[in-house]
């Protein structure tokens, strides 16, 4: 692997800092107001059930573990622009992998204490507060970034180009 500066990897670290998280009871503060029953009667129940109540698919089963089609990666609740196949690579996990989001500002990173003492760091839409999966780094994959955003690939749906 290419030796990256130290300051560059620092720079691309993730932000520790989360964005306080918006609780199912709060007022949800997404740019996008998702209406719940209509999303649940147009979406599978695993899809619904992975992008409003954080459920995970089980590995090796996504739609879009092994694929390599080029196009951009939606969020399958709001449509908004998620990752692109230019950093989805192959980790082997059993999830849709990507090393880096199409920007900053398309997802949420919160931290998710669920499997305490594991602390992970969850992925939601940014528009909506979907859940999409989780983030890692520092796993030595041979990425830019040493970034595994692992993604179910229920909270997806892939536009080819
Ligand atoms: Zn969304």
């Amino acid at each position: 692997m290419t030796a990256i500066p130290a300051q560059v990897l620092a720079s691309r670290r993730l932000a520790m800092s989360f964005r306080k998280s918006n609780s199912p009871e709060g007022e949800s503060t997404y740019p996008v107001k998702l209406d719940e029953e209509a999303l649940k009667k147009s979406l599978d129940s695993l899809s619904f059930d992975v992008l409003r109540n954080g459920a995970t698919e089980r590995p090796f089963t996504g739609e879009y573990v092994d694929t390599e089609t080029i196009g951009i990666y939606r969020c399958k609740a709001c449509s908004s622009e998620l990752f692109r196949s230019e950093t989805k690579f192959h980790s082997g996990c059993g999830w849709p992998s990507f090393y880096a989001p199409t920007s900053g500002d398309a997802v949420e990173l919160i931290e998710d204490r669920s499997l305490f003492p594991r602390v992970r760091t969850e992925v939601r839409c940014a528009n909506c507060g979907s859940h999409l999966g989780h983030v890692f780094e520092g796993e030595g994959y041979d990425v830019p970034t040493d970034q595994r955003w692992c993604i179910n690939s229920v909270s997806l749906f892939l536009e080819a180009k």
